[in-house]
């Protein structure tokens, strides 16, 4: 069997080997997705929310094991990844809802009567990344699945474990075979393969900015549709006024959840400098208090990077000169460990704030009132999430509407709900996720004219 080793990253040991497909593995998926789709758009409404709702149980039921699967996959807290199994539930059923609610319009017009319809596009490819493998496929799958296309799904070649015990789990829920199809198998090869393959009608992609440009170019010659969820380097702007305790306590969470490997992290800490010395002896006891260590004990708050290579390439953003502020902890090896990094003061034109590092690496950048925030705030070719620490209303909502990024949240550090749109501005990507808005992108709007004018 050609293989792929998948390694736990928080003992450096191979957990499990699953086969490495290539080029005609998708070539065979997509054709059963093919296959599959004639058939899967012809299911009724009210029995494709049923069948959502059932996978939904089928993996609300699993929620533990895929959990501990995640985690040690992935090297994330348990806590966290029973977070996200809960809200891969969640997501299925959500979209559950929408097979009855996929609404057209009725237009006036002269001569007869117009209406549109939504469309399902037909295959669709989903290729995602490593950092938080199911949740990120169960934010594509179950809007396709709801407005009746038919998946193939690429994981990431480092955690490919939890996507395939989602095609299990869905078959046994009900869901006709060829409906959901796994490879798992490198990017170069078989992501590429997806993106060029004729009959794939849309990639959804996760990953990257750099990945993703590539992805939009390769797309562009079969005119698929693209969705691109990419990279981020977002602010969390503190001003003097906010409740800067709940602020720094906060911010932790917000830049090295995930061990930094999150594309919403916070990773500029932007603070008013009249509150810049409170702030930071706050924020240096939330860090150093941080519980990092075993993924799978339930009160470690950070696990290790997921590879070698992630912790080299992160290692290279410190160096003599960085003007590391203080650090947390992080266990002596095996495994790939790094502890979360404060720099101060740095300047936005640095490489550490102008580059997504990917890892736990904060930079506090000082600023003077909010012109300046709003300017250092903007100055970055992403746009994706980011935070405001305030007590004064109309300066959030000032804020709110000046800071050119997807997803805000105001004295808050949350990104993501199954309800609400994420996305990106800018560089961190095209389209939307979640809530109603998904569904726009895994629809084609169709327009019906009847002639009923006689003679
Ligand atoms: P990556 O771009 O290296 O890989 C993502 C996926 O693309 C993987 O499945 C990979 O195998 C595949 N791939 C690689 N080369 C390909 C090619 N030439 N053609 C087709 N597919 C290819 O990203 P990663 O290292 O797995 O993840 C980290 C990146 O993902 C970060 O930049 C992060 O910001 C971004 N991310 C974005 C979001 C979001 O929602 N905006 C969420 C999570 C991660």
């Amino acid at each position: 069997m050609r293989a792929i080793a998948v390694v736990e990253p928080a003992t450096a040991e191979v957990m499990a080997e699953v086969e490495r497909v290539g080029e005609v593995d998708v070539d065979a998926a997509v054709e059963r997705a093919r296959a599959a789709y004639p058939a899967w758009r012809a299911v009724s409404p009210e029995d494709r929310s049923a069948l959502l709702h059932d996978l939904a149980d089928a993996l609300s039921g699993r929620g533990e094991e895929l959990a501990r699967l995640e985690a040690r996959n992935a090297g994330k807290p348990i806590s966290d990844a029973r977070g996200e199994m809960a809200m891969v539930a969640e997501c299925f059923r959500y979209y559950a809802g929408a097979p009855q609610r996929l609404l057209g319009d009725t237009i006036p017009v002269s001569g007869g009567v117009d209406m549109t319809f939504r469309e399902p596009l037909g295959v669709v490819g989903m290729i995602v990344p490593w950092n938080f493998p199911l949740v990120i496929s169960s934010w594509k799958v179950a809007p396709a699945l709801a407005a009746a296309n038919t998946i193939v799904l690429k994981p990431a070649e480092l955690t490919p474990l939890t996507a395939l015990e989602l095609e299990k789990v869905a078959v046994e829920a009900g869901l006709p075979e060829g409906v959901l199809n796994v490879v798992a198998g490198p990017g170069s090869v078989c992501g590429r393969r997806l993106v060029e393959h004729p009959d794939v009608a849309k990639i959804a992609f996760t990953g990257s900015t750099e990945v993703g440009a590539g992805i939009a170019q390769g797309a562009a010659r079969t005119i698929k549709r693209v969705t691109l969820e990419l990279g981020g380097k977002s602010a969390n702007v503190v001003f003097a006024d906010a409740d800067l305790e709940a602020a720094a306590a906060a911010a932790p969470s917000g830049v090295f959840g995930n061990a930094g490997q999150d594309c919403c992290a916070r990773s500029r800490i932007l603070v008013e400098r009249s509150a810049l010395d409170e702030f930071m002896g706050h924020f240096e006891t939330a860090v150093k208090a941080m519980r990092v260590g075993d993924p799978l004990a339930d009160e470690t708050e950070m696990g290790p990077l997921i590879s070698a290579g992630q912790r080299e390439s992160v290692g290279a953003y410190l160096d003599d000169d960085s003007p590391v502020a203080f650090r947390g902890s992080a266990p002596e090896g095996p495994g790939f460990w790094f502890a979360p990094t404060v720099l101060c003061p740095v300047s936005n034109q640095d490489r550490q704030a102008r580059e997504e590092i990917f890892g736990p690496i904060a930079s506090v950048i000082p600023f003077e009132g909010e012109a300046e925030a709003v300017a250092i705030a903007n100055d970055t070719p992403y746009g994706l999430s980011g935070s405001v620490w305030t007590r004064d209303g109309a300066r959030a909502l000032r804020m709110s509407r000046a800071i050119e990024t997807g997803v805000l949240s105001i004295n808050s550090n949350a990104s993501v709900r199954v309800s609400t749109p994420f996305g990106g501005f800018k560089q961190s990507g095209v389209g939307r996720e979640l809530g109603p808005h998904a569904l726009d992108h895994y629809t084609e709007v169709k327009n019906v004219y009847f002639a009923t004018e006689e003679g």
